[in-house]
């Protein structure tokens, strides 16, 4: 297609200055910003859309995989906040049906508007200046620093200054405009799928709220074995093996979640295919819709109630670090003197290329840890990572992508970048075992 010549030198304005500013509010991002506001870094959280939770509000996506030992949660303070904040938004008898079980399945589920609100309440409570509507689209560098993030603002590009910069994109989006090494996807380059996530509401049902288990489980098989024929005769396109679905009565009664579509084979990094593949997402939703409503009797009134504002992306790059967690760290259990994250969540590998999804759980009771280095890039000298673009390969991120993870990887990256700001120090020259304890001091779960 060639290339447009731009020749004149650029004058940015200033749109804003923090010690630190994070890119991107998803998990990782609202681990990361809280965090690094907590410690006393003025902070800055960049985000594309006009929300944040990332995947929990404009991915659509639900309900939390939770990670635990011994029956308690790895995640915190952040995830088990996060929770909390959410149910000021949810109806009173939701939230007393979800304390009956509080680490169930049903309790885990997501409201994206609910996600959405708590996820602001706890950053203003914080003193993160949110700046919504700021996509990074480039880097001013000096040397191995970054020296401000450019940003798409309303009337033209803008400059965001920062001391550190912690990379939360999630596509590790700022990293690699930084000019930092990375991998897309596993060995060969494939990345797991991606899902347009949907919800339907007027489902007839009496299984919604996954509250007996033997309604569900007759429904599922009811609807995959009618799904298997329908894909037969090719009246759903869509390569997922079977119908991946969630009721939590959340929003209303008789709402269901859909996580079945499956978009294979395009590029999250490359813009031309991640924009075909927002089209071939909603072409599956079609399909899927328009054959639930024609033959399945519980779906026949139902209506489409929302879907993700964006697909969702479950891998592009991962960022070359100092450090690099793999699947054998996930099959030892490996532990580390500067871990900063905990996951006992499975490998999850939905297939790259068709249908199948391969699981491998973790020994029983058991978690692996995460090392500092993972989350500092080889290439950038005040540059953290959180959520899911660290340094790993592809099996092992399957299983830390989960959002609670995401969210205290974020909680380590946001830290270490507020140190590194206000001591003028690298986040490399931290020693990743005085992160840990500060981490605990301020309640990471990581004793
Ligand atoms: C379809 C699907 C189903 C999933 N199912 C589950 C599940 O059931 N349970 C579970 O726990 N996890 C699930 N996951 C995984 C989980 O949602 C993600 O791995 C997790 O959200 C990663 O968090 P993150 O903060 O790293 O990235 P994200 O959640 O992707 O957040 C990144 C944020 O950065 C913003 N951003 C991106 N680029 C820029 C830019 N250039 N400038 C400014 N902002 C930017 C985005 O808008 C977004 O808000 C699922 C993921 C997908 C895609």
């Amino acid at each position: 297609m060639g290339y447009v010549e731009i020749s004149e030198r650029l004058r940015l304005p200033v749109a804003a200055e923090a010690d630190v500013v994070v890119a991107g509010g998803g998990p990782g991002g609202l681990g990361a910003a809280l965090f690094s506001a907590r410690a006393g870094a003025r902070t800055i959280l960049l985000e594309r859309y006009g929300v944040p939770g990332g995947m929990a509000s404009i991915g659509e996506v639900t309900p939390f995989m939770c990670s635990y030992r011994d029956g308690a949660v790895l995640d915190g303070p952040v995830y088990g906040e996060w929770r909390r904040a959410m149910e000021s938004y949810l109806a009173p008898e939701v939230c007393e049906r979800r304390r009956k079980d509080p680490d169930g399945l049903a309790a885990r589920g997501i409201s994206k508007e609910a996600a959405a609100l708590a996820a602001e309440d706890l950053l203003l409570e914080a003193g993160v200046r949110i700046l919504y509507h700021h996509p990074v689209t480039g880097v001013v560098m000096d040397g191995r620093n970054i020296a401000a993030a450019r940003c798409h603002g309303r009337g033209g590009e803008v400059a965001v200054k920062g001391r550190c910069f912690v990379d939360c994109t999630g596509d590790g989006e700022l990293a690699a405009l930084a000019g930092c090494r990375y991998t897309v996807g596993n060995d060969r380059g494939e990345c797991q799928p991606m899902t347009l996530c949907f919800k339907l509401s007027h489902v007839e049902t009496g299984w919604c709220g996954n509250s007996d288990d033997r309604k569900i489980f007759a429904l599922r098989t009811r609807l995959n074995a009618a799904y298997a024929a329908a894909v037969e005769r090719g009246d759903i396109r869509c390569p997922r093996e079977n119908v991946l679905l969630f009721s939590f009565e959340l929003e209303d009664d008789n709402v269901v979640h859909f996580n079945t579509t499956r978009v294979i084979r395009y590029s999250p990094v490359d813009g031309l295919a991640f924009s075909e593949a927002e089209i071939e997402g909603r072409r599956q939703l079609r399909d899927i819709y328009r054959w639930l409503r024609r033959e399945i009797p519980e779906f026949r009134n139902c209506r489409l109630m929302s879907m993700g504002v964006q697909i969702g992306v479950r891998e592009s790059r991962h960022i070359e670090g100092i450090r690099r967690i793999t699947a054998e760290d996930f099959r030892r259990c490996a532990r580390f003197e500067d871990a900063v994250a905990r996951c006992s969540y499975s490998m999850d590998i939905h297939s790259p290329n068709g249908a199948g999804t391969v699981l491998e759980a973790i020994s029983p009771g058991n978690f692996y840890e995460i090392p500092y280095g993972c989350l500092v890039p080889a290439d950038c000298d005040n540059l953290t990572v959180g959520g899911r673009p660290i340094s790993a390969d592809a099996a092992v991120h399957s299983s830390f992508r989960i959002m609670p993870t995401a969210v205290s990887i974020g909680q380590a990256a946001g830290l270490a970048a507020a140190i590194a700001a206000q001591k003028n120090i690298s986040p490399r020259e931290i020693d990743g075992r005085d992160l840990r304890r500060v981490l605990i001091d301020m309640g990471a779960l990581l004793k």
